[in-house]
């Protein structure tokens, strides 16, 4: 073992499968679309009014419920309507999470339906012991500290000894300073081509997931 990390904490959006998927372009255009829709808008006055939601309430969803008492089922409603089929199964991401010692987390922004689909086109499901949504969260997302508190909690996870994996960096400062060990998803190629860089005590960039996965957890 390379580290004592018993615990690992995903995030599924442009981590589980890659930057630039369909899917992503799929999610961005269901965002925008339930936004016009509530707010009796065209996209681009849409996409206007989701920027200064995200930038006070954190996620489209909160925002619209705050400002517009929007069901939050009724908002993730457009989720129903995406093509899951655009992803593919990722074996050497499902090999490499079967592998690791201890238990294994998905961390997301989205809702558990959209999880459970994703992660069921990706051949990943089995692999996890549980899903940790924005609504589990009470609709504060990740990066504040509500929402990882209470991920915490509910599953009895001791910071020092968990991993948490995400492509955005602010959602890694927080974990960080609670002692994690963080792991920041890049899509870009490393300079010196290889899959993984340590780029400070516990933090870690990381081009190539699974190959990471089996580092860590000393495979
Ligand atoms: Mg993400």
């Amino acid at each position: 073992m390379r580290s004592d990390v018993d615990t690992w904490i995903l995030d599924l959006d442009n981590t589980l499968y890659p930057a630039g998927s369909a899917l992503a372009e799929q999610l961005t255009h269901g965002i925008l679309s339930a936004v016009a829709g509530f707010y009796g808008t065209d996209l681009t006055g849409a996409r206007r009014i989701q920027a200064e939601l995200v930038a006070q309430y954190g996620t489209s969803l909160r925002g619209a419920m705050v400002t517009r008492n929007i069901d939050p089922h009724e908002f993730l409603g457009f989720e129903r309507r995406i093509d899951y089929t655009v992803l593919t199964p990722d074996p050497a991401l499902a090999a490499a999470l079967a592998a690791l010692p201890g238990r294994r987390f998905v961390y997301t922004n989205g809702s558990v339906y959209h999880a459970e689909q994703a992660l069921g086109r990706l051949g990943l499901t089995t692999h996890f012991d549980g899903v940790f949504d924005i609504l589990a969260g009470d609709l504060i997302p990740k990066p504040y500290a509500e929402s990882l508190d209470a991920f915490l909690t509910r599953f009895a996870i001791d910071p020092a000894r968990a991993a948490m994996i995400d492509d955005l960096e602010v959602n890694l400062a927080l974990p960080h300073e609670r002692g994690m060990t963080t792991a920041l998803i890049t899509h870009e190629p490393s300079a010196d081509g290889t899959p993984y860089q340590q780029i400070a005590p516990k933090r870690w960039q990381v081009q190539d997931l699974p190959a990471f996965l089996g580092y860590l957890s000393g495979q």
